[in-house]
């Protein structure tokens, strides 16, 4: 696989995904992701998708503000 915006070459790498729940910022760290080694466009196959999906409503639920977690990611 190739990077979708600029053809280059995907590197496996460990990135931190970050995203914005109305208002509740989710941080995960050690995410097992494919980045591009030009642009830096990062990719999850679809099981960290999935995963990073689910802990970020897990943790919607029980976070107000600001969550920061490793990957896999287990709420405490
Ligand atoms: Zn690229």
């Amino acid at each position: 696989m190739n990077c979708l915006i600029c053809k280059g070459n995907l590197e496996h790498k460990l990135t931190t995904f970050m995203t914005d729940l109305d208002g509740c910022i989710v941080i995960i760290k050690n995410v097992p992701s494919l980045v591009c080694s030009q642009c830096g466009e990062t990719y999850y196959d679809d099981d960290t998708m999935e995963q990073l999906e689910k802990i970020s409503n897990s943790l919607r639920k029980v976070v107000t503000e600001v969550a920061i977690v490793d990957y896999p990611g287990r709420v405490a």
